[in-house]
C-alpha cells in the first residue's frame, strides 16, 4: 500500500512529499483511500469536516466503535511515513483481523483525519480540532494559504460545503477508543531496542507568528540611519528564541518566515516568522513566548494554535502496551510531536498511540524511514491491540 502512495505528491527533485490539505495530491490520497474501504467492503464516511470513515461494522452512540488510523497529508517537504504508516497499518490489521477469523463484538473503524499537519492554512489538525468544537469554523474558514485563498474557498472548489463545519456529536459518538499507530519522530525505540512502543504523553506546544511592520524602500538610495527593516527585529526574536530555549529547557523552532514583497534589492515593508515552541513544562513554554513577545515589543504577536499537555489514559496505554509488546510490554514513550489522538484524547474519547521504531528518528524530512520488518511488526501489534479491544 505505500508503494501505492509513493508517487502521490512526490517532489521529483529533493524525494520529498508536499501534500497540503485539499490539494491535487490530497483528493487523489482520499480517492485511494475510498478505494481501499470500497475493496474491503467498509462503509465509507465524509463527516462534516473532510474526515474519512471506513467502518467494517455500524456503530451507534450505544454500540461506538473501535477506531485506528492517522492521516495521509504532509508537511511540505515530508516523508513517506508520517500519517500514512497508521493509515496502512490500519487496512493491514484489519485485513490481519480478518484472516485470524477474528468477528469484533464491536464495530471496527479506520479513519483518515483531515489537514493534520497544518501545511496550508497554520492550524495542525484542523479536522480533529473542527471535530470535537477546539477549533471554531468561523475562524477556520477566515485562515487563508500563500495563495490568500481562505479555507472555505478551497473547500467550495474541493466540492465541500464550508456551512457544514464545526463541531460534530454525532461522528464523535461513534469513536469508543481511537489508537493511532505513528511512525516514531525521535530514537526512542532505537536506544530500547525495540520495534514498537506506546505512547505515554505528548507536550504540550503550540505555534505563533510574529509579524514585524518596517517600511518597504530602495536597497540602494535608502541611508542606514533612514531605514525601518524589519528583518533586524525579527533576526534578533530568531536568535532569541533559541537562547531562551536553552535556558528554559523546551526546544523552539521558526521554521516559516515571510518577507514582503520579498525583493532581493528592497527593503521589505512587512516581516512575518512562526514560532513553534514545546516541552515537557507548560509553564517554561509558555514564558518563552512572553518572553520573545517582550523582546519584539513592536511586532504584533498572534497565538495561532496552542494544545496543552495529553496524558493518554493510562489502564489503556497499560492494556495496549501488554497487548502489543508479546512477551515483555512494549516501552513507554513520551512525544514532542501533536497527533489527532491527543486531539481525541483531550476531547474525552480513550486514545492510545503505537509508535514504530525509526531508525535515525528523523522526521518532517524525506530521510524519515521504517524498516519493512518493523511496519510488518507494527500492523501485527496494532492487529494485537485491535483483537484486544474488540474483545
Ligand atoms: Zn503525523
Amino acid at each position: 500500500m505505500l508503494e501505492q502512495l509513493a508517487h502521490i505528491g512526490r517532489d521529483p527533485e529533493t524525494g520529498g512529499y508536499v501534500r497540503d490539505a485539499w490539494s491535487e495530491a490530497d483528493l487523489e490520497l482520499r480517492e485511494w483511500f475510498a478505494g481501499e474501504a470500497g475493496r474491503r467492503g467498509l462503509a465509507l464516511r465524509e463527516d462534516r469536516n473532510g474526515n474519512l470513515w471506513a467502518w467494517w461494522g455500524a456503530p451507534s452512540p450505544e454500540r461506538p466503535g473501535v477506531v485506528t488510523g492517522s492521516h495521509l497529508d504532509s508537511v511540505r517537504q515530508g516523508g513517506a511515513y508520517d500519517g500514512p504508516l497508521g493509515v496502512v497499518s490500519a487496512f493491514a490489521a484489519l485485513d490481519l483481523l480478518r484472516e485470524r477469523d477474528v468477528t469484533p463484538s464491536v464495530p471496527l473503524g479506520v479513519a483518515c483525519f483531515s489537514d493534520e499537519e497544518g501545511a496550508r492554512f497554520g492550524v495542525p489538525c484542523a479536522g480533529s480540532r473542527l471535530l470535537t468544537g477546539m477549533l471554531p469554523p468561523e475562524r477556520a474558514l477566515a485562515l487563508t494559504d500563500d495563495d490568500g485563498d481562505t479555507l472555505a474557498d478551497v473547500l467550495k472548489r474541493a466540492g465541500r460545503r464550508p456551512d457544514r463545519l464545526g463541531r460534530d456529536d454525532e461522528t464523535l459518538a461513534a469513536v469508543g477508543t481511537f489508537v493511532e499507530l505513528h511512525v516514531e519522530q525521535g530514537r526512542g525505540l532505537v536506544t530500547e531496542g525495540r520495534p514498537v512502543g506506546v505512547a505515554g504523553a505528548i507536550w504540550p506546544h503550540g505555534r505563533w507568528r510574529f509579524d514585524f511592520r518596517g517600511r518597504a524602500d530602495h536597497a540602494g538610495t535608502t541611508r542606514l540611519a533612514d531605514r525601518d527593516d524589519p528583518m533586524l527585529p525579527l533576526a534578533r526574536m530568531v536568535l532569541a528564541a533559541r537562547e531562551a530555549a536553552e535556558r528554559r529547557g523546551v526546544v523552539a523552532t521558526v521554521g516559516k518566515v515571510r518577507v514582503s514583497p520579498g525583493n532581493a534589492n528592497a527593503i521589505p515593508g512587512l516581516a512575518s516568522a512562526w514560532l513553534d515552541t514545546r516541552g515537557a513544562d507548560e509553564d517554561a513554554v509558555r514564558a518563552l513566548v512572553a518572553e520573545l513577545s517582550e523582546v519584539c515589543a513592536g511586532a504584533e504577536v498572534r497565538e495561532e494554535s496552542w494544545t496543552p499537555v495529553v496524558t493518554f489514559d493510562t489502564g489503556l496505554r497499560d492494556r495496549i502496551a501488554r497487548a502489543a509488546g508479546g512477551d515483555t510490554p512494549a516501552p513507554i514513550l513520551p512525544t514532542g510531536a501533536g497527533h489527532d489522538a491527543g486531539i481525541l484524547a483531550a476531547a474525552g474519547v480513550p486514545s492510545a498511540m503505537l509508535f514504530v521504531r525509526n531508525p535515525t528518528g528523523v522526521s518532517h524530512s524525506p530521510g524519515e524511514h521504517a524498516e519493512q520488518a518493523d511496519c510488518e511488526a507494527g500492523v501485527v501489534a496494532l492487529a494485537d491491540v485491535l483483537e484486544e479491544l474488540c474483545r
